[in-house]
């Protein structure tokens, strides 16, 4: 990445009816001398769901951990919901930060806990919420995954999609503004894949929560996505809805990207 490369497209905004959730402002990232986001710029405003595609390596999952907070920037800002999230003192990261939600790979369920404290844990030790309230909502959103009946099983008696769809209720349970999800089905069998996607287009079409997605199920994104954002090297290179970064993208390594995967 040189110095004289331009800046990032912001994605496009509609400031007068909208409200920005996320605001990365020119961050850097670096690991040693491998500068993985160079002055990265986007938004992402409220209820919207934003997909990242693009090689491994471009730079999408630092993206979500920057946002979790599980590693830092070199460089830049980073606003959550108007509030900085980076640079900003501990207390207000950690307040921040209970703003997002994120579901990971693997799906990182507490193993020695059944389904339902999976859930609840950390509504009651993070937020104070009562044991009840927060029994009433795991089996609220364990319905919403469809594992309704599940509530009492230990994780490693689930199958993966299973699981996954525990930790997709689990972070559902914080009543996050945003949502995020690393590559939620790569490490599931194919057959339990459908059953993830479809629950999380449930969600996306019938809540107002604002989702930022790495996935390379590309049906899945472009049923769900008001917008694509297309990396290449730690930069967006092209962003639009699906329906013009799927069928008709301006650039060559967004053609030669989308021919590896389609
Ligand atoms: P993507 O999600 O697009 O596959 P990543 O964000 O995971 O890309 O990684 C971008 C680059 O950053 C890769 O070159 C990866 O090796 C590097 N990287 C990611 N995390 C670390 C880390 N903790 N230490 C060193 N390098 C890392």
């Amino acid at each position: 990445m040189s110095a004289e490369t331009e800046p990032t497209p912001q994605i496009p905004r509609d400031t007068g009816t909208t409200r920005e959730v996320i605001r990365l402002d020119q961050v850097t990232k670096r690991f040693g001398d491998n500068t993985v986001l160079d002055r990265l710029n986007f938004t992402v405003d409220a209820g919207k769901h934003v997909t990242l595609i693009g090689p491994s390596g471009s730079g999408k999952t630092t993206i979500l951990r920057l946002l979790m907070t599980l590693v830092q920037p070199d460089e830049g800002t980073i606003t959550v919901d108007g509030e900085q999230l980076y640079p900003a003192p501990e207390k207000q990261v950690r307040e921040v930060r209970k703003k997002i939600g994120m579901v990971f790979q693997q799906f990182n369920l507490f193993p020695n806990m059944k389904v339902l404290r999976n859930v609840t844990e950390a509504p009651v030790t993070v937020l104070g919420m009562s044991k009840d309230e927060a029994e009433a909502r795991a089996r609220e959103l364990l319905e919403l995954v469809g594992l309704a009946d599940k509530c009492d099983a230990y994780p490693t008696h689930l199958s993966g999609g299973q699981q996954q769809r525990v930790a997709i209720a689990r972070a559902l349970a914080m009543r996050p503004q945003v949502l995020l999800l690393d590559e939620v089905t790569s490490a599931l069998d194919p057959e339990l894949v459908a059953g993830v996607l479809d629950v999380l287009r449930d969600i996306a079409h019938s809540t107002d929560i604002t989702m930022l997605c790495v996935t390379h199920e590309m049906s899945f994104a472009r049923d769900i996505s008001d917008q694509v954002l297309m990396f290449d090297s730690g930069r967006v290179i092209e962003s639009g809805s699906p329906e013009k970064l799927f069928g008709d993208p301006d650039h060559e390594r967004t053609r030669e990207f989308l021919s590896t995967i389609l």
